[in-house]
């Protein structure tokens, strides 16, 4: 008799720890297998394995209940290795998550641990057999077009008919395997000579005796030719290599980069279906490949020798996943490289204050880019909109702004605009009594998108038929208030009939493959200008564009978050950057309300450092990130009572500790839901997390009914 220890997989619980099973069979650590719990059938992962002589009694009164028996073993080999399992508990005391989630989050979908049934994708082959059969001429003629590992499905189109009387002789077997992914074979071709600027941090890198390095490198300094010099130097040692970026569909240069140089890579990320996900998985596991570039979740593949991470725009929000387990991947970036002795290398042209400031304090090694390759940065001008609306001029197009694309296109040049709000007008409003049109389940204005006239919650997207009175005092007509990206493309378009405008936003790209196509079109110049929100900010590297506008650019300021300095900086930083990036001087035109605001100082200036110190001091007076730790805990149900009292009862928990505790705070309604936002702020994160989780098995033990969401260090708090 066996005895098992294993985590039960049952989303609704919560409970971090084993159970215990009983086996007559022998079973692998972390296999899955099948048993009951609460009398319903569903997988658990073993943890433990132990030889017992006892009998069923002993058993019983040893440990005073009788262990169930497993129903039935659902794996041959284990799902995980013992240091992914462990990063998985890891991820769940510093996130404060459900262990299960946690594991659930690292794995692909066929080997998840709810997802038993739907395995990989089988496919049926034949065997074929040699030897003396006698066969017919037609089953002759058959017989030999088939060869040994033929799928199934491309022999039965030869003859049905024939192929079931050769399986019935047994002259040919049928067998399933799993289904292969081929990935395409690329060509090594020759590496860039690095510059002395980028040697010099090559080598730095290579022989420092730190963990973690910060490459503060500008835009366009060459960054991302390190990177694969870098991952050359671990791979020729027989290590592999992780490069994690933000988004992959918006980085087919640097894809394109990597398959130039390397045969076989990975490429991981959420275009992937299932079963192609499951392929690349298994690709690492087997080490078949030992360099994988990919998104967020690629931080959990099974590499067997990391040398080295790197992880581009560090500073990226993309980064941090924003459902549980909200883990920030940096942090699980570094926990593995301690793991694997292995490097962490954080780039970005606006590192997080996070980082930089470890950089600063010696934790990490900083290593600096301060030039551009072409040596050459834009011309940067801020417009101030409200002279322009002074004078009449337009504050989607200014007047200034047209000038310089009227200039740029009759250049044969490109034009990137930025503007990060996608849609029509933001907001319709009553001109009468001033009621806004809403979301009934958020509490969210609606936004009007003009080409299917239609309006659309940004917050949930329930969509709603367009209305001509206002639904609380039925006056006519409604009034259309901001703009969008759908706006500001039929303004550029009446003032440019002739240029070729494209628009790059969350409704233009929803389909597979959709901003692969547009930004081809843009870079084989069959587009002139691409308009589009944050989505066109990052990475891309086009020599014909020499004109970068914004429009907007400090709407984000207005967002009361702490963080919104930040986000509003990198983003104009990461725009402005796709200027001029080639023998042609650049030029980046900046429209916003603000213009004295320091964000906005800062990147007229080019100056990250300027920035930095402004906003550290800032950070530091109201003692928020890095300067303290905020565990962030959010009560939601569809009730607002209910979401209120759990609210309370969490509060009730929490608010004698020795941390800045918040009280329950109500957050925006959204998707039909009520939420209450509860906040532990201080410096010691390992005591908070520690009391957090305390806190959160009571409320959890009295079977309270609203739903938990627990946040460390989160990026924004709305
Ligand atoms: P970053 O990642 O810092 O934005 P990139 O690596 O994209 O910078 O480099 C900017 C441009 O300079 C790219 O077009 C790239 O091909 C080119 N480049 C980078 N390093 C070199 C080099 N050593 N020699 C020649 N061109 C280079
Ligand atoms: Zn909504």
């Amino acid at each position: 008799m066996y005895l098992l220890e294993a985590y039960v997989t049952n989303a609704s619980l919560n409970v971090n720890r084993p159970f215990t099973y009983l086996s007559n069979e022998e079973v692998e650590v972390f296999c899955r297998v099948k048993v009951l719990f609460h009398n319903a059938s569903t997988q658990a992962i073993v943890t433990e394995c132990t030889y017992t002589d006892e009998t069923i009694d002993q058993i019983k009164e040893r440990l005073g209940y009788e262990p169930l028996m497993i129903l039935d073993v659902t794996d041959e080999s284990p799902v995980i290795s013992k240091e992914l399992f462990d990063l998985s508990i890891w991820l769940s005391k510093t996130t404060v998550s459900p262990f299960i989630s946690c594991l659930n989050a690292m794995l692909p979908k066929a080997l998840k641990t709810s997802r038993s049934q739907k395995g990989p994708k089988m496919i049926e082959c034949f065997h074929k057999y040699e030897g003396d059969f006698s066969f017919t001429k037609k089953q002759q003629e058959v017989y030999e077009q088939l060869f040994d590992g033929i799928e199934a499905s491309k022999a039965r189109k030869i003859s049905v008919s024939i192929i079931n009387k050769l399986l019935s002789m047994n002259a040919i077997s049928s067998y399933f395997k799993e289904a292969s992914y081929q990935s395409a074979d690329y060509d090594l071709s020759a590496f860039q000579t690095l510059t002395e600027d980028q040697k010099k941090v090559y080598e730095q890198l290579i022989s420092s005796d730190k963990m973690v390095s910060l490459l503060y490198g500008v835009t366009g300094s060459g960054k991302t030719e390190v990177y694969l010099h870098l991952a050359r130097y671990y791979l020729e040692k027989g290590k592999d290599v992780l490069i994690l970026v933000p988004e992959i569909s918006l980085t087919p240069q640097m894809i394109h980069r990597v398959r130039q140089r390397f045969n076989d890579v990975v490429f991981y990320h959420s275009e992937l279906s299932d079963q192609e996900r499951y392929e690349q998985y298994k690709r690492v596991k087997n080490k078949e490949v030992r360099i994988v570039v990919g998104t967020r979740s690629s931080i959990f593949l099974p590499f067997s020798d990391l040398g080295i991470i790197i992880i581009d725009e560090e500073h990226d929000q993309s980064y941090k996943q924003d459902s549980v387990p909200c883990y920030h991947v940096k942090n699980v970036a570094i926990k593995r490289a301690i793991d694997h002795k292995a490097k962490v290398l954080l780039a970005s042209a606006t590192p997080s204050l996070d980082s930089y400031s470890r950089a600063l304090k010696g934790d990490y090694q900083l290593l600096e880019l301060k030039d551009r390759i072409n040596h050459s940065f834009p011309k940067i001008e801020i417009i101030d909109l409200n002279k322009q609306i002074r004078n009449h001029s337009s504050y989607i197009i200014t007047k200034p702004l047209e000038e310089e694309i009227g200039k740029c296109l009759s250049n044969h040049k490109q034009a990137i605009i930025l503007l990060n709000r996608r849609g029509y007008s933001p907001i319709v409003k009553c001109s009468e009594c001033s009621s806004v049109l809403m979301c009934q389940d958020c509490d969210t204005p609606l936004n009007y998108h003009k080409d299917e006239n239609i309006l659309k919650c940004h917050q949930c997207g329930r969509t709603y038929k367009v209305i001509d009175r206002c639904p609380v005092c039925g006056h006519k007509p409604l009034l259309y208030y901001g703009f969008g990206t759908k706006k500001a493309e039929e303004d550029l378009q009446k003032l440019f009939p002739d240029a070729r405008i494209e628009r790059m936003d969350r409704d233009s790209t929803y389909k597979k493959g959709a901003h692969e196509l547009i930004l081809k079109r843009f870079e084989q110049h069959e587009t002139d200008i691409l308009l589009g929100t944050q989505m066109i900010s990052k990475g891309l590297d086009y020599p014909d564009v020499t004109l970068v506008g914004i429009l907007n650019a400090d709407a984000g300021l207005m967002h009361q978050d702490y963080n919104s300095a930040k986000v509003t900086f990198d983003l104009l930083m990461q725009a402005s950057g796709r200027s001029g990036r080639s023998a042609d001087s650049g030029k980046v035109l900046i429209q916003a309300f603000n213009p004295d605001h320091y964000a906005i100082k800062a990147v007229l200036n080019q100056d990250y450092t300027y920035f930095y110190n402004i906003e550290m001091n800032y950070r530091n007076k109201t003692s928020y990130p890095p300067y303290s730790h905020i565990i962030e805990v959010v009560l939601s149900d569809d009730n607002n009572q209910r979401a209120l009292s759990c609210a309370d009862f969490f509060y009730q928990q929490i608010r004698d500790l020795p941390f800045k505790i918040y009280k329950p705070f109500e957050l925006r309604k959204s998707k039909a839901s009520y939420h209450y936002r509860l906040l532990i702020m201080g410096k010691d994160l390992l005591n908070m997390l520690k009391e957090t989780h305390k806190a959160l098995n009571t409320y959890i033990g009295t079977r309270k009914h609203a739903r938990v969401k627990i946040d460390v260090d989160p990026l924004y708090l709305e």
